[in-house]
């Protein structure tokens, strides 16, 4: 449980966390870190999570923890 992280008020696994930057259900996810960044949109701390959307896809994703922006390695 000392990997779930707040976001948008909510707590969140990392899995939640990457079905959130997904958009759909994810295989797995690595523990959250935070990313040395900042959100583009309202400046608030950004999250990084690894995960698997896919057994044969590994993608790196970020997210805002105050609002709704992220994005992905594969953008
Ligand atoms: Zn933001």
């Amino acid at each position: 449980m000392a990997d779930n992280r707040v976001v948008q008020g909510r707590m969140v696994t990392p899995n939640k966390l990457a079905e959130l930057i997904e958009g759909d259900d994810v295989m797995d996810a690595e523990p959250i870190s935070d990313a040395d960044r900042t959100c583009p949109d309202c400046g608030g701390d950004v999250l990084e999570v690894g995960y698997m959307p896919s057994a044969m896809e590994f993608v790196t994703g970020w997210k805002c923890q105050e609002c709704d922006w992220s994005e992905t390695d594969r953008d």
